[in-house]
């Protein structure tokens, strides 16, 4: 590892400029508790990392009538120690508070897991079941794009040259909105998950399912939205749990994992149906409280 440029901008332009000067031989920095590790292995040649939380945007949470938006900078600990945003964005809360220990929650975020793209990042899939989207800034403008759509490939994600995460936004949940995730890991934590999911349901006011997502962790070469999965729900009644049975059966065979050292196919598809079954049940548990 050589010497490298520590900038820190004031502004988006500023910081994209920083980048589209460099291309790869630049990266934006959050927290750094991904980037500092991979640069230290030599998966990136650095000329150059960009502080992103010298931006005041990026730092920034605004819980509005709309819904919430926060900076790509926003460390876990900001978003789980907020009352407020505890309640109404549950599935976030399960992730920020998971995600490796007290050190890492106090540097890391929810925007540098995503940009990270792994499969198994614990932060990905609550952000899908929440509809969130992302606001992605870059040398042509501002574009956004839903999370589900942003991660391409292992360690890869939707951003194109001199292009950089701005903030996350999550629409209002409604009073019959619930939302959980769950990781399985051997220990108890500072493990990667073998396999991870999160649900979330809509309760109309009779108490059925009007709507659901169910999205999955370390098993495939993305985060994967199980679109069969939620629509096994949709239109059902919360009791019903023939219903959450065949949302557990449509997630598991929305999977694709690998067998690896942490975990085989089988074991990933098993766990996959009784988390999904799980969550939903712990979703619509939040939903009506
Ligand atoms: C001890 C330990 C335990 C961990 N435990 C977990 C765990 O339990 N679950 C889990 O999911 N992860 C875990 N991690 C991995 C890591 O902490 C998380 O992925 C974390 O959320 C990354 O956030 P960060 O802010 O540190 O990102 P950074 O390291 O700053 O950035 C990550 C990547 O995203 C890019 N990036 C950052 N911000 C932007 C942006 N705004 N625009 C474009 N690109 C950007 C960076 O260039 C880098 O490539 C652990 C790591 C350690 C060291």
């Amino acid at each position: 590892m050589h010497p490298f440029a520590y900038v820190a901008p004031k502004t988006v332009d500023e910081a994209v400029a920083v980048l589209e000067k460099h291309g790869d031989r630049a990266r934006p920095i959050a927290g750094g508790t991904d980037l500092l590790v991979q640069a230290r292995g030599g998966r990136w040649d650095l000329d150059a990392v960009v502080d992103i939380k010298t931006i005041p945007e990026l730092v920034s949470i605004d819980n509005g009538s709309d819904g919430l938006t926060f900076g790509a900078g926003v460390p876990c600990y900001q978003l789980y120690e907020n009352p407020e945003l505890s309640s109404e964005y549950p599935g976030i809360m399960d992730a920020a508070s998971l995600i490796g220990g007290i050190q890492i929650q106090s540097r890391a975020g929810l925007g540098g897991n995503l940009c990270n793209a792994t499969p198994s990042g614990d932060g990905i899939c609550p952000l899908i079941v929440h509809y969130a989207t992302c606001v992605i800034a870059g040398p042509s403008g501002r574009r956004e794009l839903p999370v589900e759509d942003f991660c391409t490939g292992p360690g890869q994600n939707a951003l194109g040259s001199g292009e950089m995460l701005v903030s996350l936004k999550l629409p209002k949940p409604g009073s019959g909105f619930g939302a959980a995730y769950e990781r399985f890991i051997p220990r108890n934590e500072m493990d990667i998950a073998v396999a991870g999911v999160a649900a979330s349901v809509d309760l109309d006011s009779s108490g059925n399912i009007a709507k659901a997502r169910v999205a999955l962790a370390s098993v495939g070469p993305t985060p994967i939205l199980a679109e069969a999965a939620g629509g096994e729900l949709a239109g059902k009644s919360a009791d019903d749990e023939s219903a959450i049975a065949a949302a557990g059966a449509a997630a598991a065979a929305a999977a694709s994992p690998i067998s690896d050292m942490r975990g085989t196919i089988e074991q990933r598809r098993h766990l996959v149906e009784v988390l999904t079954k799980r969550m939903v049940s712990k979703a619509i548990e939040r939903a009506r409280s």
